[in-house]
C-alpha cells in the first residue's frame, strides 16, 4: 500500500537547531544518539569516546537514514556521500531544506515540546503548523520560588495554564512525571502536599518529587475543563543516564486513571513506552482517556518497525494511534520519523490483508486515521 501522499501529523518533535546547518558525517550520525543531551552534550561518561563516536554510525536507525537520504538525493547510499549533499542543500538556507524534508514526508503540522514563543528560530525552522506544549516543570519552578504557600502556587500554576491555552493557543501541557518522580509516584493527599511544599521551598528533592505529583493531579484535572491532553514520556526518555527510567512503565499510571476525578482527563502516552510498547497499547485498550504516540518508535526503531507496528495495531482502539517522531535538532528526524511511520505502518496493513484479518478498503482509511485524523480530532484541528 502506499501511504505516501498521506498527511502526517508530528505529535511529538522539539525545536530545530539552525546551527546545526552544517554538520559532519558523525554529527549528522549523533543526532540518532536520543538523549545525546542528557549526557552533558556527549563529552561525559566514555560517550565521546572513539569507539563510541564509530558506533554512531552503526545504530540501525542510522543505516535507515542513509537509504532514504539515498533515495531522496539520488546520490551513493554512504554516510558519507549524503552528508555532503545534505551540507550542500543546506548551505542554501536551512528553511528550505527542511520544507523539502516535510513535504516529502508530508509532514503538515507538528505538535513541539516547547514554550517558545511564536516566531522563536527553533520553532520558526519547522515546516506547517506548529502547535506547542505549556511545560509543567518551569511553571511549577517559578510558583514554587515566587509563592509563601501551596495554595498561592496552585492558584497561580493553574492561572498560568489557563492562559496558556485559553489565549495564547497552546493545545496541551507536557510532564515529565517519569523522569522526575516516576510514573508510579502517588498522588499526595491535602496534607502530605502541604508538608511537600515547605519543604521543596527549603530545596528538598525528594520533597519536590511529591509536589511535582501533586501538581500533576491538579494539572490532570484542570485540562478536563479546558479539553487539554496531558503529554507524558513513557518509555525510553532518552534520558537512560539520568532518573527513574526503569519507572516509566505505561502500566504504572493505572492507579492515577483508574481515579474516578481523572478518568477524563486526555493523557497521551509519548514514545508509546518503548519498550514497553504492549503495555502502552493495552492502556489505550483499557482507559478511554488515553491516546497512544508512535514517537520514538518511528524513526529510531526502524529495523523493527514492522513489528512495533503489530504490537499498536493489535490492541490499542486504531482511533487512538497517532504518528510521532521525538525529533529534534535537525530537520532529518521528524522527516524520517514519518518516513518509517509510512513503510512501517502500510507493510503491516498490507499483512493483515494478505491474511484476510482486515477488509483491503479497511486499510487505507486506517492508514489515514494514524498519521492524521486522530491528532486532528484530538487537537480539533480545521474546526
Ligand atoms: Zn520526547
Amino acid at each position: 500500500m502506499d501511504l505516501s501522499q498521506i498527511p502526517v501529523v508530528d505529535n511529538h518533535c522539539h525545536p530545530l537547531i539552525p546551527s546545526r546547518a552544517q554538520l559532519d558525517p558523525l554529527s549528522l550520525a549523533r543526532e540518532f544518539y536520543h538523549g545525546i543531551g542528557d549526557i552533558d552534550n556527549g563529552s561525559a561518561k566514555g560517550v565521546a569516546s572513539p569507539e563510541r563516536l564509530a558506533d554512531l554510525a552503526q545504530f540501525g536507525v542510522v543505516h535507515t537514514l542513509v537509504r532514504q537520504l539515498a533515495r531522496l538525493f539520488d546520490c551513493p547510499c554512504d554516510l558519507a556521500a549524503v552528508v555532503i549533499e545534505r551540507n550542500r542543500r543546506t548551505a542554501q538556507g536551512m528553511g528550505a531544506y527542511a520544507q523539502m524534508l516535510y513535504q516529502d514526508a508530508g509532514i503538515v503540522a507538528t505538535v513541539v515540546d516547547s514554550d517558545l514563543p511564536p516566531g522563536a528560530p527553533g520553532l520558526e525552522l519547522i515546516p506547517g503548523r506548529v502547535m506547542r506544549l505549556f511545560q509543567m516543570g518551569p511553571a511549577i519552578d517559578r510558583f514554587l520560588a515566587e509563592s509563601d504557600s501551596y495554595e498561592a502556587l496552585l492558584a497561580g500554576y493553574l492561572a498560568a495554564l489557563e492562559q496558556a491555552v485559553r489565549v495564547d493557543g497552546f493545545v496541551g501541557v507536557k510532564s515529565h512525571l517519569a523522569e522526575v518522580a516516576g510514573l508510579g509516584a502517588p498522588l499526595p493527599t491535602p496534607q502530605e502536599t502541604l508538608a511537600a511544599f515547605a519543604a521543596a521551598k527549603q530545596g528538598d528533592a525528594v520533597a519536590y518529587k511529591a509536589l511535582y505529583a501533586a501538581v500533576f493531579g491538579a494539572t490532570l484535572t484542570a485540562c478536563q475543563e479546558l479539553d487539554a491532553p496531558v503529554h507524558l514520556h513513557t518509555g525510553i526518555t532518552g534520558g537512560t543516564w539520568n532518573g527513574p527510567i526503569g519507572n516509566a512503565d505505561p502500566f504504572l499510571l493505572s492507579p492515577w486513571l483508574s481515579r474516578p476525578e481523572f478518568r477524563a482527563s486526555k493523557v497521551v502516552l509519548l514514545h508509546a513506552g518503548y519498550p514497553w510498547i504492549e503495555q502502552a497499547s493495552l492502556m489505550a485498550h483499557a482507559f478511554p482517556q488515553v491516546w497512544v504516540d508512535i514517537s520514538w518508535v518511528t524513526p529510531w526503531t526502524s529495523l523493527r518497525a514492522v513489528e512495533c507496528m503489530r504490537a499498536f495495531l493489535a490492541a490499542a482502539p486504531l482511533s487512538r494511534l497517532m504518528i510521532g517522531s521525538g525529533g529534534h535538532g535537525t530537520p532529518e528526524v521528524a522527516w524520517l520519523g514519518a518516513t518509517v511511520a509510512k513503510i512501517a505502518l502500510g507493510a503491516a496493513l498490507d499483512e493483515a490483508v494478505g491474511y484476510d484479518l482486515l477488509a483491503k478498503e479497511a486499510a487505507p482509511r486506517i492508514a489515514a486515521m494514524v498519521l492524521h485524523e486522530n491528532a486532528e480530532r484530538l487537537y480539533g484541528l480545521g474546526e
